[in-house]
């Protein structure tokens, strides 16, 4: 069986302890995506780096998943540093205050 580990706020440092740094660490929960999260990826990826859906997927599917949902945080932070590493959409302007998306 795997041990419970909990990772410590301040140090990082994953102990099967109920205590680091002086603080009582809660368990860990697990990492999933949030709407919020599912949103502002959608915004990222579709608006400011002008990915149609058809990219998009397969920009998914480089890190193993096929819907957005299903990411864990590891692939998250794979497929952002894959996005950001795109070059911004000519159509994304970052100072214009609510222009809308064609
Ligand atoms: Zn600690």
């Amino acid at each position: 069986m795997t041990q419970r580990l909990r990772q410590c706020p301040r140090c990082g440092t994953l102990t099967p302890a109920g205590e680091c740094c002086g603080a009582v660490l809660q368990r860990a929960k697990p990492w999933r995506m949030t709407k919020q999260l599912v949103r502002n990826l959608h915004i990222f990826a579709m608006s400011r780096k002008g990915l149609d859906a058809e990219t998009y997927r397969l920009q998914l599917e480089r890190v193993g998943v096929t819907t957005s949902k299903d990411l864990r945080r590891d692939a998250y932070m794979a497929l952002m540093r894959n996005l950001r590493a795109l070059p911004d959409s000519p159509r994304w302007k970052p100072r214009g205050k609510g222009r809308a998306v064609a």
